[in-house]
């Protein structure tokens, strides 16, 4: 299927030399009928600001603007890609904005106009650094309403992981307090050119209107991190710094000291931020 009138993502890469480069994470889509499809899992693109980080040649992006997206933003960090990402510009005149730029560095807030969904086929170096600051911003609810992310796989099960098992940690707990994530696409290395190692996973996350518990940010995160830091150990070890305290507090919180993080439930990780905090 041709979505548009634009050449063949094949004869992109050819005709603007996008050999792909393992350090910047390229491992592109080339068939658009995927592309199309990721766009569809987003949700209805009407009348939303889209952000893409990474786009590459614009598969992903074609498939975007296909689907009735109002704009779309792109941050690509590879200049090789501009003149490429400039043809779909053409074809779609107003409503895509390419910035040749690194998306750790790049405030995203001032360039986009809410409702905003981000949608990528992220880079794989960087991609768990921005889905982490996309769910840790000052407030709530985000700048954002939906994120559709490609991960690595495992990445994908980390997000989604439940209590008891081996998956579930930190990427869980921050995921599920404020959002709702779902596997909604899995993909065999085929699918990309050139084909990665392991296997990936789309997620969408709806960002909940405030948070499934109370609880206070910061000292939920450092909890969270040091009890998943020595999983293996008891909470009343591996939380001892926490407080002098840690027995009572933990049992105050309706935990069993002698319990490990991974048999923890977000709510209840929530109920110790918070006993933490009054301590
Ligand atoms: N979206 C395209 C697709 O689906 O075919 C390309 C996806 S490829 C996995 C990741 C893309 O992110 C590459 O185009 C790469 O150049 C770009 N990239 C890597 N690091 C980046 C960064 N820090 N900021 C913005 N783009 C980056």
């Amino acid at each position: 299927m041709q979505i548009d009138q634009l050449p063949a993502l094949r004869d992109v890469i050819t005709n603007h030399g996008l050999t792909a480069k393992k350090s910047l994470g390229q491992n592109f889509l080339l068939d658009l009928n995927l592309t199309s499809k990721i766009a569809r899992l987003a949700g209805d693109l009407n009348g939303h600001d889209i952000l893409e980080v990474g786009p590459g040649p614009g598969g992903l992006t074609r498939g975007l603007l296909a689907s009735g997206a109002r704009r779309v933003v792109v941050l690509e960090k590879d200049s090789r890609c501009i003149p490429a990402l400039n043809e779909i510009a053409e074809a779609y005149p107003g409503q895509l904005e390419i910035f040749n730029a690194d998306a750790l560095g790049f405030d995203i807030r001032t360039n986009l106009t809410a409702p905003i969904r981000i949608v990528a086929n992220l880079p794989y170096n960087v991609g768990t650094e921005l889905l982490i600051r996309w769910l840790t911003p000052k407030e709530w609810p985000p700048f954002w309403s939906t994120l559709t992310l490609m991960f690595q796989k495992e990445v994908a099960e980390r997000i989604i992981a439940t209590p008891g098992s081996k998956a579930y940690g930190r990427l869980a707990i921050l995921a599920q307090w404020k959002t709702n994530p779902t596997i909604v696409m899995e993909l065999s290395p085929e699918a990309f050119n050139p084909p990665p190692k392991v296997h990936s996973a789309v997620v969408h996350f709806d960002a909940l209107p405030k948070p499934r518990f109370p609880a206070p940010a910061s000292l939920l995160s450092t909890t969270v991190a040091m009890a998943f830091n020595q999983r293996r150990k008891m909470l009343r070890s591996s939380l001892k710094s926490a407080s002098p305290n840690i027995e009572t507090v933990l049992r105050d919180a309706g935990l069993n000291p002698t319990a490990r993080a991974e048999e923890i439930s977000l709510e209840g990780f929530c109920s110790l931020a918070r006993r933490l905090a009054e301590y």
